[in-house]
């Protein structure tokens, strides 16, 4: 399979054809392999239009969803991001090509070492990988300037709003285990400010301050 090619008709199809006009997200997703992100066996399957199964019971979002979520951070280049549900590893290669560096957390072991050997393999350098329950954030490197939630929640964990930066940007889906809210909260001082985007659906974002296991 040509997979440059797969990944032309991608982005054609799937991102520019549904609105994305972000230049920058456009040419992340027309450069990074996105079949490297999924098991073995469906390569050939990683440039389609859904979520696909990685494993763990977990998923690699669609698409179009990794291409929003992108769009809405509005990255520029000079920002430190967290993101929360590493997944597959493919938003993180995304948003490290846009932004100056980024963490992301994932609860499943297996899932993060193998995204941390796909990282290294690709000399993606500007992302590191924590395993650990993502709810609680990661004060360590607080505040971000952008934090991305990659998993379905009952509300926005607390931690993170802490966590995000003033005049910071958090992306989410809120909601139900079979529905969600994407939604963007701006914070600007002590004021936030949440939008509601459009509904989507997630796998549950497990732990402290999201779902109960
Ligand atoms: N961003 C991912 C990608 O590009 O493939 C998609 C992530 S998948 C839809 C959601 C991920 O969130 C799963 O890998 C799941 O294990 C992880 N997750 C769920 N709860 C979590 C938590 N509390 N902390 C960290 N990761 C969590």
């Amino acid at each position: 399979m040509d997979y440059k090619e797969a990944r032309e008709r991608m982005v054609n199809d799937q991102i520019i054809g549904r609105g994305i006009k972000d230049k920058c997200v456009i040419e992340a997703m027309l450069e990074i392999p996105r079949h490297l992100f999924v098991l073995y066996a469906d390569r050939d399957l990683a440039y389609g239009d859904y979520p696909l199964s990685i494993g763990e019971g977990q998923t690699i979002s669609q698409p179009y969803m990794v291409a929003w979520m992108t769009e809405i951070l509005s990255l520029k280049g000079e920002e430190k991001v967290l993101e929360i549900g590493t997944g597959s590893g493919y938003q993180g290669a995304i948003l490290a090509k846009l932004s100056k560096e980024v963490y992301t957390i994932e609860r499943h072991k297996v899932l993060a070492e193998r995204v941390e050997k796909i990282y290294d393999e690709l000399g993606i350098k500007n992302i590191k990988v924590i395993i650990g329950d993502g709810t609680e954030g990661l004060s360590l490197y607080a505040p971000y300037d952008r934090i991305i939630v990659t998993a379905g929640t009952p509300k926005i964990p607390p931690p993170l709003i802490e966590q995000l930066g003033d005049g910071g940007r958090l992306v989410a889906p809120i909601g139900t285990s079979y529905l969600q809210m994407l939604i963007l909260l701006e914070k600007n001082g002590e004021k936030t400010k949440i939008t509601e985007l459009g509904s989507c659906v997630f796998v549950p974002l497990v732990g402290k301050f999201g779902w109960k296991e």
